[in-house]
């Protein structure tokens, strides 16, 4: 069987997983997923002119032959309605976020006066009994103040279709008073181990056995990528077994990984259950490329199915490239790769030739040169876990000898290169 290149096996995954049907859902459950149309304001922010500093509301024309005093008729504080209104020869207390009151049109901030019985400005602000304040300086018309939809304007577009909503995005949302948002939703994605040798729980291992580490890996991987990882258990090495458990998934799941079971061996029943279950949408590819060289794909009942490997590093490293990009897709996201950069690779990647693209395990740091730099970690196996979970970064190294030190060598990022 020919290798399939990397980028063909890809888009063979790819384009077989179109995104889920949009749905409105809360807010407070919204964070990093993808609006699924444009989201329009019905309520400006702020929603009226209100005050941008401590101090008082006046009329900016009676203020201009500053210094002037002005009799103070009230105290509008944050959340109280603009009232009194300012009148001729008058001003109004105002606190940060008060409504300006009818009449007024600039506000001269506290530093800029002083109350009448001769307490500065900062004091006369919180005291009920000043009635008079001197104004030390002019105001222009507007002058901290912060009109209404200065913001947002009702009516307009705050985000578009595709926008990708962080905490900010949340918070103006909130502003305008938009309770459901119209996004593409998280997808629902079962995590099945196979394999005899596997156990749960604390028992101590009989000979032959191993503790089940990809399905936490892989719940995990799903949980950071903003999927809702869905836990469907260990199945043993055995086609009803798999084949019940996998059904079971499908009917819960949007999308279902597997890991295991799809080498050469007698006993790799994942993909045979998934060539039977996905009537013809199966493959069963040997990608070139090490680790993660085994990959079942098949979709049942409209669901992606992926067999990942199940040595650990394979299985990270597959679904870092065939199923967190199909499943950000199936999420809405235009981009759905990590991103990739020419790094520096300070030590030299040795490799030799052998038809395969190379993912190297390495260490990417921020250097002064404003680069990213890559250093290789040890065990470089594909049962090397330890070095996989210490790693922050992937490095492609093309087939051949390997790539030298201080040469640019192209690398995913997996998380944020260090500062040091
Ligand atoms: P397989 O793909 O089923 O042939 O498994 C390949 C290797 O990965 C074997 O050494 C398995 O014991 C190991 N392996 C399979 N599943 C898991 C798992 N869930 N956790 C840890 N190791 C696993
Ligand atoms: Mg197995």
């Amino acid at each position: 069987m020919s290798l399939v290149p990397l980028d063909e096996a890809q888009r063979r995954v790819l384009s077989q997983c179109p995104a889920l049907r949009p749905l409105a859902i809360p807010l407070g459950d919204a964070l990093g997923c993808v609006t699924s149309v444009a989201v329009t304001a019905e309520e400006s922010v702020p929603p009226f002119a209100n005050t941008a500093v401590d101090g008082f509301a006046v009329r900016a024309a009676e203020v201009a032959a500053a210094p002037v005093t002005l009799t103070v008729v009230g105290t509008i504080p944050a959340g109280s309605p603009p009232e009194p209104p300012v009148g001729p020869g008058e001003a109004v207390r105002i606190l940060t976020g008060a409504p300006l009151p009818p009449g007024a049109d600039a506000v001269v901030m506290v530093e800029d006066t002083d109350a009448w019985d001769g307490r500065s400005g900062r004091e006369a602000i919180g005291a009920a009994t000043a009635t008079k304040v001197e104004v030390r300086k002019p105001v222009a018309v507007g002058v901290n103040v912060r009109a209404a939809g200065d913001d947002i304007a009702a009516g307009q577009v705050v985000f578009p279709a595709d926008t990708v909503l962080g905490p900010g995005h949340l918070g103006v949302l909130a502003s305008i008073g938009v309770r459901k948002v119209p996004v593409f939703p998280r997808a629902r994605v079962g995590v099945l181990s196979t394999g005899d040798e596997l156990v749960d729980g604390p028992e101590p291992l009989k000979p032959g056995q191993i503790r089940d580490s990809n399905r936490r890996t892989l719940l995990a991987l799903l949980a950071e990528a903003n999927a809702e990882p869905v836990d469907l258990g260990h199945a043993r090495d055995d086609e009803a077994a798999v084949t019940e458990r996998l059904v079971d998934g499908l009917a819960r799941c949007d999308a279902v990984l597997t890991s295991g079971g799809v080498s050469v061996g007698d006993f790799d029943y994942v993909k045979v259950v998934l060539d039977r279950l996905s009537g013809g949408s199966f493959a069963w590819m040997q990608v070139a490329i090490r680790p993660a060289k085994p990959l079942a794909f098949g979709v049942v009942q409209g669901k992606p199915v992926f067999g990942l490997p199940g040595n650990p590093v394979s299985s990270m490293v597959s679904f870092e490239l065939f199923a967190r990009p199909a499943l950000r897709g199936m999420m809405g996201h235009r981009s759905t790769g990590r991103p990739q950069v020419s790094a520096v690779a300070d030590e030299a990647l040795r490799r030799r030739p052998d038809g395969k693209l190379h993912l190297v395990r390495v260490r990417a740091r921020w250097g002064d040169d404003g680069r990213v730099h890559v250093r290789p970690l040890g065990g470089q196996a594909s049962h090397h876990l330890h070095a996989m979970a210490e790693a922050t970064a992937l490095s492609l190294v093309p087939d051949g000898d390997g790539v030298g030190a201080g040469a640019d060598v192209p690398t995913l990022l997996l998380a944020y290169p260090e500062l040091a």
